[in-house]
């Protein structure tokens, strides 16, 4: 009797333990900014919400299936892309000079390897050629025209920028420019993190950067540590905002230090950074996992896209605040 008690506590702690390996989750942003309720057609809201959990479905079910946290990341952010509704690939913002141009990177969290590319104009999904850079590369940073010629050399299709314009932003590009600046105060980049069953973090960020940008201005999303950051000791972070900010901030890496030397929880990391950003005037937010699994979509803007789904069905998806 004595035995099969003990066999039970045996058994129990197995199905435990593989219940505890069973475990992952995954978040995205679609940008934050000044997104109110009051501007938006019931349509439009539902058209980002049904694409924010179509973008979810994505990554939940290569996460369910036993992949990898990095294709999760590249392929949700792949489809936000390919979304016109977000600054990032196609529908991307223009710069001064009515083009695109696209920023985007890619960490994980076991190796710290990581992936970036600038300035490109020519690829369809800046997400797989950061990717490409970070796995087929001794780089980690490359950008405009070399970017282009190493994609080429990897068999990426180059396409005309023309097919990455749309008809609203052309319009938005108008507008900002009759004020002459670049703040909109709308910001679509696109990011995602995820946790896989094996406990890696992948974090991944896309952008068309700024709306009316010159001189081929760089911001937060492909520089490592401001826009995207991952380590599996700590959490994977991917952010959204006014750039600048949150290079001056290293915002990414900014929560994880704070995890690793401070020890104090993501939520709490999170909204010390952003505190910092809002000090110096900038805005913007961020989403990340850390390693046990907690969940976090911070930001100091009106509104965020936003989601989450952990391997248990528990889903989120909000745009404002
Ligand atoms: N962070 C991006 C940039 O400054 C903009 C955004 O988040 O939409 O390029």
């Amino acid at each position: 009797m004595k035995l099969s008690k003990f066999y039970y506590a045996i058994l129990f702690f197995l199905i435990s333990c593989n219940q505890d390996n069973d475990r992952f989750a995954i978040v995205i942003h679609g940008g934050a900014g000044t997104i109110l309720k009051k501007n938006m057609s019931d349509e439009m809201e539902k058209e980002y919400k049904i694409k924010l959990e179509e973008a979810l479905n994505i990554g939940h079910s290569i996460l369910r299936e036993n992949g990898k946290s990095i294709d999760a990341v590249e392929a949700v952010i792949k489809f936000l892309e390919d979304s016109e509704l977000f600054n990032a690939g196609k529908g991307s913002v223009l710069s001064n000079n009515e083009e695109v141009e696209m920023d985007a990177s890619i960490m994980r969290g076991d190796n710290l390897n990581a992936g970036a590319i600038s300035g490109v104009k020519q690829i369809k999904n800046p997400i797989k050629l950061a990717r490409k850079v970070m796995e087929e590369s001794d780089h980690v940073f490359l950008s405009g025209l070399g970017a282009e010629k190493f994609a080429l050399s990897k068999g990426f299709e180059l396409i005309s920028n023309e097919n990455l314009i749309t008809e609203k932003r052309l319009k938005s590009l108008k507008n900002i420019k009759k004020r002459d600046s670049i703040i909109d105060n709308k910001f679509g980049t696109v990011g995602c993190v995820a946790v896989d069953k094996n406990g890696n973090i992948t974090s991944g960020t896309s952008t068309g950067g700024m709306t009316n940008k010159k001189w081929n201005r760089i911001g937060d999303v492909p520089i490592i540590g401001a826009g995207t950051y991952a380590n599996n000791e700590t959490c994977g972070i991917s952010s959204t905002g006014w750039g600048e900010f949150f290079i001056r901030n290293v915002v990414a890496y900014d929560i994880s230090a704070q995890i690793e030397y401070n020890k104090i929880s993501i939520k709490n990391a999170a909204k010390n950074t952003l505190e910092k950003v809002k000090k110096l005037g900038g805005s913007g937010g961020v989403i990340g996992i850390d390693k046990d699994l907690n969940i976090i979509m911070e930001f100091n803007t009106e509104g965020m896209y936003r989601g989450f789904k952990k391997y248990n069905g528990e889903t989120e998806i909000k745009i404002y605040k």
